[in-house]
């Protein structure tokens, strides 16, 4: 209950919880919101959780996930849980699953890859293990693992 005092419900959007603890401003980025958009966000960090221990909570309004967005956060965060919200209610309550395939969301570390050189190419990585994440491109098998995806996705 000590929740509701920092998080108000929101009208409409997206409560993005069960969110790793310290992960919440990596998932921001992973949905590309710097804070400038006009959406109105709430990111609660350390929370207490009965499941996790703790952890970390994002509630956007005005915002639903696309599904490139859920793909990307369930390659981080796969413990979380996504609740879009209308009208204060809870509509719809979605477990991810972390994806089979990656596609144009991530670049392969091989430069002499083909996804880096033709323009044409999509980049494509295959899931190969979920934990501790292993992916690979589906061009030349170059390899990423779930520190690498991080590191890729929050350096610009
Ligand atoms: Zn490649």
């Amino acid at each position: 209950m000590e929740g509701e005092l920092i998080v108000r419900k929101i009208r409409e959007g997206t409560v993005i919880d069960h969110i790793p603890r310290g992960k919440a401003l990596l998932l921001l980025r992973l949905m590309g919101i710097k804070g400038d958009e006009g959406y109105r966000l709430a990111v609660v960090s350390n929370v207490e959780s009965k499941k996790m221990g703790k952890k970390d909570i994002i509630k956007v309004e005005g915002k639903e996930l696309k599904g490139e967005e859920v793909d990307l956060i369930a390659l981080v965060a796969p413990t979380v849980t996504i609740n879009i919200v209308r009208n204060f209610e809870v509509v719809e309550k979605r477990k991810i699953s972390v994806p089979k395939i990656v596609r144009g969301l991530l670049k392969c570390p091989n430069t002499s890859c083909v996804s880096n050189n033709d323009p044409e190419a999509v980049s494509e990585f295959s899931v190969r293990r979920e934990s501790p994440l292993l992916i690979s491109c589906s061009y030349c098998e170059s390899r990423l693992s779930g520190e690498d995806v991080v590191k890729q996705l929050s350096g610009d």
